[in-house]
Order: C-alpha cells, then structure tokens, then sequence
C-alpha cells in the first residue's frame, strides 16, 4: 500500500468537472510532481488532499487511513503557495512558531523547534526580522519553514517559486529538494514548467484536462513521451504525422505519429553537399532555414521542410551558425523517432 493514494478521484464545480478521476500513487518520502498547463486540474487536486475542497467522487488515503471526508485542520498537512501568506505584524519566528502555539507546545519545545528549522531553511539570521524586511526568497524559506515545523505527514507545495525570479528561483528549487531528502518528508511540488519538473522531482505526474496524461521519472518522461500532449509538454519534441514522415523524410511508419527531439536532429548546408547525406538507419530532409532563437546556451532552429515545421537544436559552441533562408540538410536517425 502506499503512503498516498487517490482512487478514482472525481471534482465538479457546477457543471464543469474538472477532475475526472485521478488515480495516482505516492510513495513515502519521494517528492513527486504534478505538471500539467493552467487550469488542468492541479490546485483542485492537492486542495482535495488538504480537504480544502470536498471530492464529488472517490477516494483519499493517507498513511493507511481514508482521510476523504476528515476535516482540514486534522489531516495534518503542510502547505506553502505561490503567494507567501506570512503574516506581517508578527517576526519570521513569531510566523514559524504560530502553529506550533495552537497546538499548545511547552514554551521551550517551540523554541527549540523553530530554532532548527530555521537553521534547516537558512534562515537563522532572520528570526528577529518582519516579512516586509525579506527578500522574495527568503518570505518563501519562512513559509517552508512555518509548513515544515509541525512536522506534517505531506507537505504541498503550490507553484511556490512561481513569483520568484529565474536564477533565485533555480536556488530555491535545489535547497527545497536538499531540505525534503533531509527531513525525509513526503513532498507533492505542484507546477507548469517542465524544467522545474525536471530538476525537483522524484515521479512526475503529468496532467492535462483533469486527467492523468502519463507518470514516470523525468528521464522516463523526457525519453518515453506516451502520447502527443506529453512529447510536445516535455522535450519540446517535434511531432509528425505517417504522411508527414513519408512526404518529408521519405519513410513509411507504421504509427500515425512519430515524435523526435530537436536536438536529436543534424543539420548541413546543401550548397557543400548535394545529395542527401543518407546512411543506414538515417532518413534525411531537404529544408530552409527560417529562423533561429538563443536559448542560453542552445540555438534553435525552425526549418521549413514543404508544408511542415521542424525545430533543430544546436550548442551555441558549433562551428556553424545559420542564417534565414540558408538550404540544408536535416538527417534524423530512425533509432531516434519514437512512435506515438
Ligand atoms: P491549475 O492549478 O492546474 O491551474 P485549477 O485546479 O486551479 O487548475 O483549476 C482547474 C479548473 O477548475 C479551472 O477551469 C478553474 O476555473 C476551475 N475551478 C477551480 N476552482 C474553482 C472554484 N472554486 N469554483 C469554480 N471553478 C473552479
Ligand atoms: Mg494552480
């Protein structure tokens, strides 16, 4: 059995149903994410958890006892959201040691256990400052560190790093996940971005319109994109269909699509070679390109191949970068496609 489970879980506000039966699975310990685009369902699932929303369908066990009707405040979970929802008027020890005073704690218990976990947050130094006083970053360690002390058995975190901006944020992501393996704690990181995904997660959940999509660790999703929605979601992967296949790169599929990854594919300047530079188990493109964007240290490329698009990545390191218009040469290794 494992330490979480949603069985068949349904939600409707009104007429919409938003969740249309989630099973899922969490493991104790493990950090596992729920990645999908806004709207798809993934606030309303860990509001389900935390019993801030009522299921209209199905089932919640945690930690081997059915939790679905159990009131909020005695499920014991923890959770920091996008918005830091410290309060002002109190210090970051005062915020920490909130919780820790509703449930009456000894004096001296509390402070002991705020100290370490403000120790744990890295943020010790702070303990005397208000919220107005930190930095974005450090308002998100506080709210970590309010979630964390009551020693919850799940903490939820809710596009936490969402408002925070990029370098900052690749820091922040990298400590939660050094605190969660520390602690030891079971984690549900909710988030849109397939990068964030990548870095933080254990599984990842991937979700799409109130349903499940495909689950697996970021390298099985990065690798092993199930459907069409999870190959252009994760890997950017290019998508094309049996007759695209067979008009563009002059091979007959036996699926109705084939997805392969930007930087999967190889480009060459058709003015230095002719002829298709076609061996076993390559198929080969003749294409324009059409423009090409930086991506810090990548550059991608859109080539035109007839009616179809496809996205090339290549190291901003490369000998050669191309311009709109040049003529070249895709080459694709068929080991590379990946049937949907
Ligand atoms: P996500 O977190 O993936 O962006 P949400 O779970 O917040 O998505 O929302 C999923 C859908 O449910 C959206 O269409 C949203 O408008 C709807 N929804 C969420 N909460 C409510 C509510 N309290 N009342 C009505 N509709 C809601
Ligand atoms: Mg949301």
């Amino acid at each position: 059995m494992a330490y979480i489970e949603f069985h068949n879980v349904k939600k409707s506000f009104g007429k919409n149903e938003v969740l249309k039966g989630i099973t899922l699975e969490v493991e104790k310990g493990e950090l596992v994410t729920l990645l999908g685009p806004s709207g798809c369902g993934k606030s309303t699932l860990l509001r389900c958890l935390s019993g801030l929303e009522e299921v209209t369908e199905g089932q919640i066990i945690l930690d081997g006892k059915d939790i679905t009707g159990v009131e909020p405040r005695k499920r014991n979970i923890g959770m920091v959201f996008q918005h830091y929802s410290l309060f002002p008027n109190m210090t970051v020890e005062q915020n920490v040691a909130f919780g820790l005073k509703l449930k009456k704690e000894p004096v001296e218990q509390i402070r002991e256990s705020v100290r370490g976990i403000l120790d744990t947050v890295g943020l010790a130094a702070q303990a005397g400052q208000y919220p107005s006083q930190l930095s974005g970053g450090q308002q998100q360690r506080a709210a970590l560190a309010r979630a964390l002390v009551t020693r919850p058995k799940v903490l939820l975190l809710d596009e936490p790093l969402s408002a925070i901006d990029a370098l900052l944020r690749h820091n922040l992501q990298v400590e939660i996940r050094r605190i969660q393996k520390e602690l030891g704690i079971t984690a549900i990181f909710v988030t849109h971005d397939q990068d964030e995904a990548m870095v933080m997660s254990d599984t990842i959940h991937l979700m799409y319109q109130g349903r499940m999509e495909q689950s697996g660790t970021p390298t099985q999703m990065y690798t092993h994109p199930a459907t069409r929605f999870a190959a252009s979601f994760i890997g950017h992967y290019n998508v094309l269909s049996r007759k695209e296949m067979e008009t563009v790169f002059g091979v007959k599929t036996e699926s109705e699509m084939t997805a392969f990854r930007p930087e999967v594919v190889s480009m060459k300047g058709r003015e230095e070679r002719g002829e298709a530079p076609k061996d076993a188990g390559n198929c080969c493109a003749a294409g324009i390109v059409t423009s090409g964007l930086s991506h810090g240290n990548i550059l991608r490329y859109t080539v035109r191949c007839g009616s179809v698009q496809v996205d090339v990545d290549a190291l901003f390191r490369s000998d050669r970068i191309w311009k709109e218009g040049q003529e070249v040469w895709l080459t694709l290794a068929e080991r590379d496609c990946i049937s949907l």
